[in-house]
C-alpha cells in the first residue's frame, strides 16, 4: 500500500512538472510571439441602441502560434501577466490601436483593454501621450477599458494615473461591470466616462426578473451620474429591443458586429432594419 502511494505521489509530481514545464514553455512562446509578429488586432464594432449609429470599435488582441493556431486571449494574457510579457504586448496594442484608428475615414472612437500590470506601470500616462503624439489620434477618441480589479490593486496609484490619463483628453471605462467585485465606492471614486454592463446579463434579461431589475438599477445609476451605459454580449433582437426600452445608450455583441480584422462600417444595423 505504501509502495502504492509513493507511486501516486511520483505520478502527481511528474504530471505537475510537465504542467510547470508546460507554462515556462508557453511562457516562452508569449514572449517571442511579438517579435515574431504573431499577434494581430480584432475590431469590434459599438453601436448607439436607439440609433443604430456606430460610436467606436473595441480592440480585441489575438495571437497566431504557428503549431498552436488560434490561441484565446484567456489562454495567454493571465500568463503575459503573470510574466511581464503583458507590458511590451500592451504597449503594441495601443500603438497598433491608435494607428489603425488614426487611418479611419470615420472619427469613431478606438476601446483598448488595460492589464491591472499596465495600470499598476508608473509609465503608463507617458506611453499613452507618446503614442497619441506619434499617430496623430486625437485624445478623445481613445477610450481605456479597464476592469473593477485591476483598477483595486492600487486605488491611489490608479487614481493618479487615470486622472492624468483624463487630463489628456482620453476616455475611461469601467469593463465588466456587475460582475466579481463590484462596490459603488469605484464609480463614486474614479473619473468614468462610460459604463460596460458584463455579457453575462445579456443571456439573463429576456428570462429573469431579478437581473432585469438590476439592469434598470445599473442605467438608472448611469443616468444620475450622467455616465452613459453600453451593454456586451447582445446575441439577439429582443435583447436589443429590451435595452432600447430600457434606455440603454450603446450596445456591442455578436449580433450588432462580431470582431474582425478590419474596422468596417459597412455592417448592417439591425436598430434600424
Ligand atoms: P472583454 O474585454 O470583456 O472583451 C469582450 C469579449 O467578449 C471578447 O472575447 C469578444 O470577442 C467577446 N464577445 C463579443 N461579443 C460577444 C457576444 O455577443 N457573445 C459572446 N458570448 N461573446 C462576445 P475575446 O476577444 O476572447 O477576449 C476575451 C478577453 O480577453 C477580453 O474580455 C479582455 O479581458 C481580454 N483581452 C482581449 N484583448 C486584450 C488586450 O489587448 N489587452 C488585454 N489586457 N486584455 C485583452
Ligand atoms: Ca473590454
Ligand atoms: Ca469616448
Ligand atoms: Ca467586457
Amino acid at each position: 500500500a505504501k509502495a502504492a502511494l509513493r507511486e501516486r505521489i511520483c505520478f502527481y509530481q511528474a504530471e505537475m512538472d510537465e504542467a510547470a514545464r508546460g507554462r515556462r514553455s508557453l511562457a516562452a512562446a508569449v514572449w517571442e510571439a511579438l517579435d515574431r509578429k504573431q499577434f494581430h488586432l480584432n475590431f469590434q464594432v459599438q453601436k448607439k441602441v436607439s440609433t443604430g449609429e456606430i460610436t467606436g470599435f473595441e480592440v480585441l488582441l489575438r495571437w497566431r502560434h504557428p503549431e498552436w493556431g488560434l490561441v484565446p486571449p484567456m489562454d495567454f494574457i493571465p500568463l503575459a501577466e503573470e510574466c511581464g510579457a503583458i507590458l511590451p504586448i500592451g504597449e503594441w496594442v495601443l500603438r497598433a490601436a491608435c494607428r489603425a484608428a488614426a487611418g479611419w475615414s470615420h472619427p469613431y472612437t478606438v476601446a483598448v483593454n488595460l492589464s491591472a500590470v499596465q495600470l499598476g506601470d508608473d509609465g503608463l500616462a507617458d506611453q499613452v501621450a507618446a503614442i497619441l503624439a506619434e499617430t496623430g489620434l486625437a485624445p478623445h477618441r481613445l477610450e481605456l477599458e479597464m476592469t473593477e480589479t485591476a483598477i483595486v490593486v492600487d486605488k491611489a496609484h490608479s487614481l493618479r494615473i487615470l486622472r492624468r490619463i483624463k487630463a489628456m483628453g482620453v476616455s475611461i471605462a469601467i469593463d465588466d461591470f456587475g460582475v466579481g467585485y463590484s462596490s459603488l465606492e469605484t464609480l463614486r471614486t474614479f473619473p468614468f466616462d462610460k459604463i460596460k454592463l458584463d455579457r453575462s446579463f445579456m443571456n439573463e434579461i429576456e428570462h429573469s426578473p431579478e437581473s432585469k431589475a438590476i439592469l434598470r438599477a445599473i442605467l438608472a445609476l448611469g443616468r444620475s451620474l450622467n455616465i452613459p451605459v453600453l451593454a456586451e454580449g447582445v446575441e439577439t433582437r429582443s435583447q436589443l429591443d429590451i435595452l432600447d426600452v430600457e434606455g440603454c445608450t450603446e450596445a456591442q455583441g455578436y449580433f450588432l458586429g462580431r470582431p474582425g480584422p478590419v474596422a468596417t462600417d459597412t455592417v448592417e444595423t439591425p436598430a434600424n432594419a
